[in-house]
């Protein structure tokens, strides 16, 4: 029964719909998940190529300026070397270097002992008979040689790196050395050049000596402190340049160019969180989806449109298969439009099927067939219908009928009397079902109707409206009589239909037993 009431939900529209919806819907999905990966696959790499390009652009004219500022320092001091008693000269050197190059924020001479005997800015509050112990003044003068210092805090209270070259006299005796200062925290060579010269990304770059102290940061506080990843950054320090992408320890990934200062080992890092990159990638997937949406309402419209024009020849000739014993019947089915090959072969064919099922109606209508008494159907004529519904797999309810305690109006009223009754009967059924279900009068007081339907509602409903029908007619002289009805479907409750008759009779057995005058 189920099967009855679900079966008419899914037609060739309906399928078509669903096969669109379905496949449309997989390419969308996975055109999203393609777009989204290609796209921020290649904005990866684009953006480690830039911040690698940007990174080297910077090393290499930072490299080029402290060159300069090495060259001028040997000059000085070798100048310095030559007569470094002259107290004239030391301070006339300190000042040409500070004033000439504009590189240093600050420039002193120290002697082998530690004091600053010369200084430029003279604004500087210095004590020149003081002997210094700051990380930049201990170092030159262990080392003895070219050295660049780390950021470190210098004795006026800054945090400064120090370039210093050492003075030898002229018999190779160690004199001090001459040193320049970059005050890392106010403007200074390299934060001007980051933020003229290539208009400088301001959180994301910054430069980091070879001891991953910060040299540079956009961030003052952040100057001095030491580079916190410590392990995903050895690719900077192993080679010249490149780019990498790197998690720090919050799971934020960034992608990093960097680029190294040769000539005082600085590294230039360009560092771009991947967050940022793809929240540009999102708008784009946005816009793409948005654009496919609209084009996926646009296909779901089209292929709606076209359903119809497919699906609507067959469904009407699916509808006209069962209504065969229709007198319109091939009117009808020739009006359908052949669109395509398979409405044209289904059309053909049910025209061939009705045309059969004419010509057996024709046959059947011979008086062999037929009842003298109520002019229904006899035996043998319901016999020939059901071979014909069952051959072109009409589906249809058997309606089987009874009179109730019919032994009690022959006895009562007689036999000719019994006679009047069942041909009221019979002129009721006729009346209550339509031209394309079969009345039968299969034996006796004994009816059978086929109806060329399969909807239990309805079949039901008009089994009910006949036996109520006969339940209000007053028949002369004998008065009211009542019908029991019991009904089964074919094919539903079996295939075989000797087995849908007994089924249907069984069914009124029940009405009997259920105090007569009822349908199951
Ligand atoms: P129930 O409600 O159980 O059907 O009671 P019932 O008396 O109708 O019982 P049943 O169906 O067995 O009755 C059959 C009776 O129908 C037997 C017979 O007297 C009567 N009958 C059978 N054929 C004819 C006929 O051609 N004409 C007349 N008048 N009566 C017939
Ligand atoms: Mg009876
Ligand atoms: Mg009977």
């Amino acid at each position: 029964m189920r099967q009855v009431l679900l079966a008419p939900l899914l037609n060739l529209r309906s399928l078509i719909l669903l096969l669109t919806v379905l496949s449309v819907t997989c390419l969308f999905v996975f055109a999203l998940f393609f777009v989204n990966y290609t796209v921020k696959e290649r904005l990866i790499d684009n953006s480690l190529a830039l911040n690698a390009e940007y990174s080297s652009r910077i090393a290499a004219h930072t490299n080029y300026q402290f060159e300069e500022i090495l060259k001028n320092l040997r000059f000085s001091a070798k100048l310095l070397g030559q007569d470094f008693a002259s107290a004239s000269l030391r301070n006339s050197e300190t000042a040409r270097l500070k004033s000439q190059s504009g590189h240093f924020n600050s420039v002193f001479l120290v002697d082998r002992e530690g004091h600053i005997i010369s200084f430029f800015p003279t604004s500087l509050k210095i004590d020149s008979k003081q002997i210094h112990k700051t990380l930049g003044i201990t170092e030159s003068l262990k080392r003895k040689q070219t050295y660049i210092s780390s950021p470190y805090w210098s004795s006026t209270k800054r945090l400064i790196v120090i370039i210093s070259e050492p003075i030898f006299d002229t018999k190779g005796q160690y004199l001090g050395f001459i040193a320049g200062t970059i005050y890392l925290q106010s403007k200074n060579l390299v934060s001007e050049m980051l933020a003229s010269k290539y208009g400088y990304k301001k959180n994301y770059t910054y430069v980091m000596d070879d001891q991953k102290r910060i040299i540079f940061h956009a961030d003052t506080r952040k100057i001095g402190q030491k580079v916190q990843v410590s392990d995903g950054l050895t690719p900077m320090l192993q080679q010249q340049d490149g780019a990498f992408r790197l998690m720090n320890g919050q799971g934020i990934e960034s992608l990093i160019g960097f680029s190294h200062i040769p000539s005082v080992n600085w590294i230039v890092v360009s560092q771009q969180p991947i967050d940022e990159l793809f929240a540009q990638a999102n708008s784009i997937i946005i816009n793409v989806s948005i654009g496919i949406t609209l084009f996926y309402f646009f296909i779901f419209f089209v292929v709606w449109r076209l359903s119809g024009l497919i699906a609507l020849p067959l469904n009407n000739l699916a509808k006209m298969a069962s209504m065969l014993n229709q007198p319109e019947i091939q009117e009808k089915i020739n009006r359908i439009d052949p669109v395509y090959f398979e409405v044209n072969q289904f059309k053909n064919s049910l025209m061939l099927s009705s045309q059969n099922f004419k010509e057996k109606i024709d046959e059947l209508n011979q008086s062999v067939n037929t009842d003298p008494l109520t002019g229904l159907y006899n035996r043998r004529g319901m016999k020939l219908f059901l071979e014909e519904f069952v051959r072109v797999r009409t589906e249809f309810a058997v309606l089987a009928v009874d009179i109730d305690f019919f032994k009690k109006v022959n006895d009562s009223y007689g036999h000719d009397k019994g006679d009047i009754v069942l041909q009221r009967l019979a002129r009721l059924m006729k009346y209550h079902f339509r031209d394309n279900d079969i009345c039968c009068r299969s034996g006796g007081e004994e009816f059978i109707i086929l109806m060329a339907a399969s909807d239990p509602v309805t079949v039901f409903q008009a089994a009910e409206r006949l036996r109520k029908a006969v339940e209000i007619t007053e028949i002369e002289e004998i008065g009211i009589v009542t019908i029991s009805i019991g009904i089964a479907y074919w094919p539903h409750s079996s295939e075989d239909v000797e087995e849908v008759l007994k089924m249907a009779d069984q069914q009124l057995y029940q009405a009997k037993r259920g105090g007569r005058n009822c349908t199951r």
